[in-house]
């Protein structure tokens, strides 16, 4: 992309309603424009970034055996009316009626309509395990709409639904999806801890919530310093080997990190003093295992191989899919701007030309584009009329992790200027040699 040609507001100034650093570095990247309290317009560079966090999400949860498929963001109250729920919800519920005077509401999440879809459809314990995702827009009406899109009204959610025989088998899709969401958070370049969570309205006795450590997280945390530092890895996962994924499961949860909810002091007290940690945390997600809840109140069953007939068991895992942009900024920035993971960057590295319009370092700059290219990339090229150091400041903001700087003077002596946005460490080589260098960065992502 030529930013010549590309539509990017960013703004100069600090946006004063934003309190945290993501949600200001959201505005001032020109990533989102608010449209009322909670709801946002995704601008084109916001968009780049939250379609690629949902490809990683949908590969990690194709590669666990999952299945996408795709509800409505409405859902008639009636099938919430069969759980109880349509009373239980409260204020958070947007209610709409449509022309023939019938309850609708804007989806909040979909475990009624994906039990309906069950029971409709699956009648055998032949057709188990199930598991049916989808990744689409929630609205809740929260209290407090705040940080942009780390707690929006209207959010773009992963919600997977895991349908088993027996509390077993559902376990082991609890377990599936803890592996599975530790993977896709490191893919994202980040660390997601899994905590023991209170389950709340939605009932269930098993649960954890994933939480990104950080000053400016809604909960607090109490946690073993020892488990930030671990690692999936590249190790190979086979998400049916049941011991293999519970041994994984076993080794992210076995030491201490609980939000205050589940806090126990005592059992916190423990761990030797020097790794007692406390600190912030954003929830990037949450799995729930909650048995038969959903499936009885609305008659989900299946048959068992002795011919009777039971509720289906269940859990419901999901990715706060929008709110991790703000989450993933809070983690990577600096006074500059945003520092993208590579799994995330909207564009791979930017290209700045310093003499617009010098032709040789104009045809440097193509060159370049199209080598990039050719090779799988997206660049983004800064061709506009603007002195170097504008182009630079807007980089900085816009966090690509790769940049190119091209001008006369390096093109005498044959090359151009890497730098790590990162370390803003820079090095002189070969265009040629810069392009190898950038395809072999990204080889892994
Ligand atoms: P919270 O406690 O932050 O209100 P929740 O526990 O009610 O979230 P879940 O039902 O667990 O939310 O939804 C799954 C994921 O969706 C959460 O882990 C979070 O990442 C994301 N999420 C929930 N509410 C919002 C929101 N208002 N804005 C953006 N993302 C949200
Ligand atoms: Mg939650």
């Amino acid at each position: 992309m030529r930013l010549s040609r590309y539509f990017l507001p960013v703004l100069k100034e600090n946006p004063a309603e934003a309190q945290i650093v993501s949600h200001r570095l959201m505005l001032r990247a020109g990533m989102i424009k608010q449209q009322a309290a909670g709801i946002y317009s995704w601008l084109p560079l916001g968009f780049k970034v939250l379609k690629r966090i949902e490809q990683i999400v949908h590969e990690e949860q194709i590669r666990a055996g999952h299945i996408p498929l795709l509800m409505p963001t409405l859902q008639p109250a009636d099938l919430w009316r069969e759980s109880g729920r349509y009373d239980d919800y409260g204020q958070e519920m947007l209610r709409i009626k449509d022309r023939h005077d019938r309850d609708m509401l804007y989806g909040p999440t979909n475990e009624e309509m994906i039990t309906d879809i069950f029971r409709a459809h699956v009648s055998s314990y032949k057709e188990l395990p199930l598991t049916l995702y989808h990744i689409q827009w929630k609205f809740r009406d929260e209290v407090r709409p705040r940080f942009g899109v780390m707690r929006g009204r209207e959010f773009y959610m992963k919600d997977g639904y895991s349908f088993d025989l027996t509390r077993e088998d559902a376990l082991h899709a609890y377990n599936r999806h803890m592996v599975s969401y530790l993977r896709t958070y490191e893919r994202m370049g980040l660390t997601a801890i899994p905590m023991r969570a209170a389950s709340g309205p939605i009932g269930g006795d098993n649960t954890h919530e994933f939480l990104v450590l950080a000053q400016t997280g809604e909960s607090e945390v109490f946690y073993d310093a020892k488990v930030p530092e671990l690692k999936l890895g590249d190790r190979e996962v086979d998400y049916d080997d049941r011991d293999a994924v519970a041994a994984i499961c076993d080794e992210f949860t076995t030491l201490y990190a609980r939000t205050d909810e589940t806090h126990d002091e005592a059992v916190f007290n423990e761990i030797p003093e020097e790794r007692r940690c406390v600190g912030r945390g954003i929830e990037v997600g949450q799995i729930f295992y909650f048995g038969t809840k959903y499936s009885e109140a609305m008659g989900a069953t299946v048959s068992t191989p002795d011919g009777t007939r039971v509720p289906v068991e269940m859990g419901s895992h999901g990715i706060g899919v929008s709110r991790l942009l703000g989450a993933l900024i809070e983690a990577n920035h600096d006074d500059k701007g945003i520092i993208w993971p590579e799994g995330v960057t909207p564009f791979h590295c930017g290209i700045v030309n310093l003499k617009q319009g010098d032709a040789a370092t104009d045809s440097a700059c193509n060159a370049l584009y199209k080598a990039l290219t050719e090779n799988g990339l997206e660049p983004l090229y800064d061709d506009r009329e603007e002195r170097a150091g504008a182009k630079f400041a807007t980089m900085d903001l816009i966090g690509l992790p790769w940049r190119i700087t091209v001008g006369p003077r390096g093109l005498g002596n044959g090359v151009v200027e890497l730098t790590s946005r990162r370390t803003g460490e820079s090095e002189e080589m070969a265009p040629e040699a810069a392009v190898a260098r950038i395809v072999e960065i990204y080889a892994n992502h």
